[in-house]
């Protein structure tokens, strides 16, 4: 047989063991692992020195797209993925008009395919009675999974998220528990998966008034005014609701020792529970805000260095099972104002497996576990393990070739999104993705995308799969 690819004497890297193969790739497909040195290929890749994974996801990406496009679009935020290293995204469903319900899902998917340099998939918004008997349409169409912003109200008209706690005028206040419980139901009848943004709303607008009126305005007073207990109340419901529902949950972006708590009790007692961290809150803590200000203020917020220390420990023990981005770009323009009034959010999607792999030369992390965090645990949760997240025959032929010796510094000039706010410039470190194919095509090489948007929506093909304990060893 002739390969379209042979991608020669890489080091194939799976959650449980690093081994030295060859792969060949025909129609878009894995279609061989192991030694190949007598078949013929149209090209070569010569993958030895280096480490080939599966190609990597970001579960976590807000592409603005449409509605917010001054912000960034699909073009380019996909275009900053794959020169990042990663070859699928997840992405969130609160862009202008919501996901909501299935029309809303394909129009999205219409206005997002022709500009996509990777592949990715699409959650929708739960929205609680207003759109409980969308849930499975949408599940239909093609969801990855749904989203439920904890405790966020709407606005009326449009339909989107109101960030403003105390705003009334022209909202729909937030889903109670029984609208959550009763969505949860479906979607675990759906064999969808949940993820949340857990945080209390009336926490949150308690502390905040009182924090403002105190005349707080470091970012002592904002974490104050957002203590991890304000997580963990929500996490806590959210476990019990979903275990009673009988479906799972994802909870996103943890930056509490607190929260990894949570989530780790619950597993242990074998419920349907997972979580996520982000590369801000594994690299930054509340230090850094004196020196980068608000351009690392995000929600939840990046805090202090013990719950950090925790999270890298959630991360190798399995505590912790994946990790996204959160690309969530402002304007400069925008990114202004105090800790209480700057937007929350900054570009993460071209940054995240670089400093991932940073952690890997440090010792913090294995290749292994990066695997397993970006690329297994993701696509078990979403429905797509087996096509996406893994290195075996039949899969698509997505990789994240990774040279561990090769060193990059963050330039925010050098981003291709379209704004390129972050809070790691002039940052340096080893490891770096330097090659990345996408059903076969080679879409990145040295760090630059390559060629036409050839990305398209992928659906789910399994239902949630659990997440297996971390193998020994790795
Ligand atoms: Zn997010």
């Amino acid at each position: 047989m002739v390969y379209e690819w042979i991608l020669r004497g890489g080091a194939v890297v799976t959650p449980s063991e690093t081994y030295t193969a060859d792969i060949g790739i025909r129609d878009g497909k894995i279609a061989a692992v192991g030694d190949l040195r007598g078949a013929s290929a149209e090209r070569v890749y010569d993958a030895r020195g280096k480490y080939v994974l599966p190609g990597l996801i970001d579960e976590h990406v807000h592409s603005r797209d449409p509605g917010l496009t001054h912000k960034e679009d699909f073009y380019h935020a996909t275009r900053a993925a794959a020169a990042g290293g990663i070859t699928t995204i997840l992405e969130m469903p609160n862009c202008i008009p919501p996901v909501v319900d299935a029309a809303s899902f394909r129009g999205r998917v219409a206005e997002l395919e022709s500009k996509a340099f990777v592949d990715f998939g699409l959650f929708g918004m739960v929205l609680g009675d207003e759109n409980a008997d969308d849930l499975a349409p949408m599940a239909e169409a093609g969801a990855v999974g749904f989203k439920l912003f904890w405790g966020y109200a709407l606005d009326r008209r449009t339909k989107t998220l109101v960030y403003d706690a105390s705003a009334r005028e022209g909202t729909v206040p937030p889903p109670d528990e029984g609208q959550i419980f009763e969505a949860f139901r479906i979607a675990g009848r759906l064999g969808r998966a949940v993820a949340v943004h857990a945080e209390n709303r009336e926490l949150i607008l308690h502390l905040t008034e009182r924090e403002r009126a105190a005349g707080g305005h470091d970012y002592a007073a904002f974490l104050r005014s957002r203590p991890p207990v304000n997580e963990v109340l929500t996490i806590q419901a959210g476990i019990a609701l979903a275990r009673a529902a009988g479906v799972h949950l994802h909870v996103l972006h943890i930056p509490t020792a607190d929260g990894v708590e949570a989530v780790s009790e619950a597993r242990r007692r074998g419920w349907a529970v997972t979580g996520e961290t982000c590369p801000h809150y594994l690299f930054l803590t509340d230090e850094d805000y004196a020196r980068v200000g608000v351009r690392m203020k995000i929600l939840p917020p990046v805090r202090e260095k013990r719950h950090q220390d925790r999270l890298w420990e959630a991360l190798r023990s399995g505590d912790l099972q994946a990790v996204g981005s959160d690309h969530s770009p402002h304007t400069e323009e925008e990114k202004r104002g105090d800790v209480w009034t700057a937007p929350a959010g900054f570009c993460g999607v071209q940054t995240a497996v670089p400093l991932m792999l940073d952690a890997v030369s440090r010792g913090l992390l294995t290749l292994n576990r990066l695997v397993a965090l970006m690329a297994e645990n993701p696509a078990r949760i979403w429905g797509l393990y087996g096509v996406k997240g893994v290195v075996r025959p039949g899969a698509d032929a997505d990789f994240t070739i990774v040279d561990m010796e090769k060193t990059w510094t963050v330039r925010g000039e050098a981003l291709y999104s379209k704004s390129r706010v972050q809070p790691y410039e002039g940052w340096s470190g080893r490891g770096a993705p330097v090659a990345a194919f996408l059903r076969g095509r080679l879409i990145m090489e040295n760090g630059k995308p390559l060629g036409k948007p050839v990305g398209r929506l992928v659906r789910p093909s399994t239902k949630v799969m659990p997440v297996p304990p971390v193998p020994k060893g790795s």
